[in-house]
């Protein structure tokens, strides 16, 4: 059995200031060392899970393979290591009353008065040490969401003052905060650090390592200064400075020795080689491209990059697969219409429709998918997009001009998507879609079968309606093949059009897979697809 360590992350002066890229590339580095590592998330709100919450509150849901709807960070911690995520890896304020509340009703708590400490502080290390019980990892990387001296994070501090004083040697803080660079007076700021650091200390918590977040390099007397007021060694003040892209953060980390101090400070041998080789080529490529395409990416939090975040980090993958960089233009959807739309796809190689709920925009995305067919433009459809193609096939193949998803007219004549037969009697919002991984059967004379290069696959959902089987047939001899199957339940996973060079719809989000170790097949072969598309019009 290993000896998990336990290194926590937290933030202070402002929020984001990138805890999740952080965490994501120390394990990055801990693995290249040969150590298995976890990242968790602890987030401060009341809601029990992101599920409920609207993009422009919190970005994209992120969803893992044992189906629980989580905070995006955990997506960078997937892409970054390329270890799956479960419901333990993301845990809220919500949900660890919800647990002790439920306790005490059934009387686990019986005579005494429950409190936040201990009973909540001791949920709270439970729900930390269960990753590290697993015997899976030897060490577990949890992020704190939000700002320390937030009233809301204050429990989560008070179980890691208490965690770091039960585990010693084996338990690490570190302190991620805004070394602000003053224009005025030419210099790097400490002070925001240094009250930052004292907000910790009032809860009696000693950080081990600060990470500076800047815009310029940390001098060696910036670093001295930080260490002094801080109660740090000088080697434990590292700068993390802006980088072209989030994926260079773990090369920028390892230049800061952040994986070497870690070792030191648990006490564990520290291997003399790092692997990271993959991770090199994959930036190699990154800043290196040899083509450059630029893909419409049509939905109605556009304007929100964080709302379709692994979408764009998905591309990127798929992109360097291709050795390509891939500009996404984003179109909000609402401000297409049949007039408009040569002139919005101008210059572009394909388009992505992107997932989404209720009619805001819905015509919009059906036009663009018209547009798509029509002019044979490369086309990915991702969940709401795909069931927008099937709606636009409906309308404009099968010639049932009122088709559409009940979910935006519940009284169509044509209810091409339906709701699914297990969603009927759900009432409940939170955490009752048809979520998480399920297999999917790929017909052999598809363009998915081309990507995936096997027959069973397993990809993750978030929805609650469906292709409605009634009309498979008419699609099927009118042209669009329902290429995946779910096996058990018979329903439609991917749809594709025959005469069309690459037109994929999928009811599954293949973007929550995609990690730099293993792009997605279906970007890589849409990004292909782009990239023959632009060489065709030359
Ligand atoms: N709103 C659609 C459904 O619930 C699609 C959901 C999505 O795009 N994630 O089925």
């Amino acid at each position: 059995m290993k000896v998990t360590k336990y290194i926590f992350v937290t933030g202070g002066v402002t929020s984001s200031l990138g805890k999740g890229i952080i965490s994501s590339s120390l394990a990055k580095l801990l693995q290249g060392r040969g150590f298995s590592v976890t990242i968790q998330k602890l987030d401060p709100y009341i809601n029990i899970d992101p599920g409920t919450l609207n993009p422009y509150e919190h970005g994209e849901c992120y969803v893992t393979e044992d189906g629980a709807e989580t905070d995006l960070d955990l997506g960078h911690y997937e892409r970054f290591s390329n270890e799956p995520t479960s419901q333990a890896n993301n845990i809220t304020t919500g949900r660890i009353y919800q647990n002790v509340i439920s306790k005490e009703r059934k009387g686990e708590y019986l005579g005494t008065t429950v409190q936040v400490v201990p009973h909540i502080t001791d949920e709270i290390k439970h729900r930390i040490q269960i990753l590290g019980q697993s015997g899976k990892y030897d060490f577990v990387v949890t992020e704190i969401g939000g700002t320390v001296g937030d009233i809301e994070s204050f429990p989560f501090v008070e179980a890691i003052r208490q965690m770091r004083w039960e585990l010693g040697r084996n338990c690490v803080v570190i302190h991620l905060t805004l070394v602000p660079y003053l224009a005025a007076a030419g210099e790097l700021k400490t002070k925001p650090t240094q009250h930052s650091v004292k907000k910790l200390l009032e809860q009696g918590v000693q950080p081990d390592i600060i990470i500076c977040r800047t815009e310029k390099h940390l001098n060696h007397s910036v670093r001295t200064k930080i260490a002094q007021f801080c109660n740090v060694e000088p080697s434990s003040v590292m700068q993390s400075i802006d980088a072209k892209s989030i994926y260079d953060v773990p090369v920028l980390m390892l230049e800061e020795k952040l994986d070497v101090e870690i070792l030191r400070k648990t006490n564990t041998p520290i291997p003399n080689k790092i692997d990271i080789k993959d991770w090199e080529q994959f930036l190699m490529h990154l800043h290196n491209p040899t083509a450059e395409i630029t893909v419409a990416l049509v939905g109605k939090y556009v304007e929100l990059k964080d709302a379709y975040k692994s979408i764009h980090e998905a591309f990127i993958h798929g992109g360097v697969a291709n050795k390509c960089k891939v500009h996404v233009k984003p179109i909000h959807s609402e401000q297409i219409d049949a007039q408009n739309i040569a002139e919005i796809f101008e210059g572009i190689d394909g388009v992505l429709v992107a997932p989404g709920f209720g009619n805001r925009g819905i015509e919009g995305k059906i036009t663009a998918i018209e547009y798509a067919r029509k002019n044979e433009i490369p086309f990915f459809g991702i969940c709401l997009g795909m069931q927008c193609a099937v709606i636009e096939f409906a309308r404009n193949v099968l010639g049932f001009k009122d088709a559409h998803s009940t979910e935006m007219n519940a009284k169509t004549k044509h209810p091409v998507i339906h709701l699914m037969g297990e969603q009927k009697k759900i009432k409940e919002k939170g955490g009752t879609m048809r979520l998480g991984a399920y297999p999917c059967k790929l017909d052999k004379n598809s363009i998915a079968f081309k990507q995936y290069s096997e027959v069973m696959i397993s990809e993750r959902h978030r929805h609650r309606f469906e292709f409605n089987n009634d009309y498979r047939d008419q699609y099927v001899k009118n042209g669009m093949k329902t290429t995946g199957i779910n096996p058990t339940k018979d329903l439609v996973e991917i749809i594709e059009i025959e005469k069309h060079p690459w037109f994929v719809g999928v009811q599954f989000h293949p973007e929550y897979k995609s990690t730099v170790a293993c792009p997605h097949p279906l970007f890589i072969g849409f990004v292909r697809a782009m990239l023959d598309y632009t060489s065709s019009k030359k």
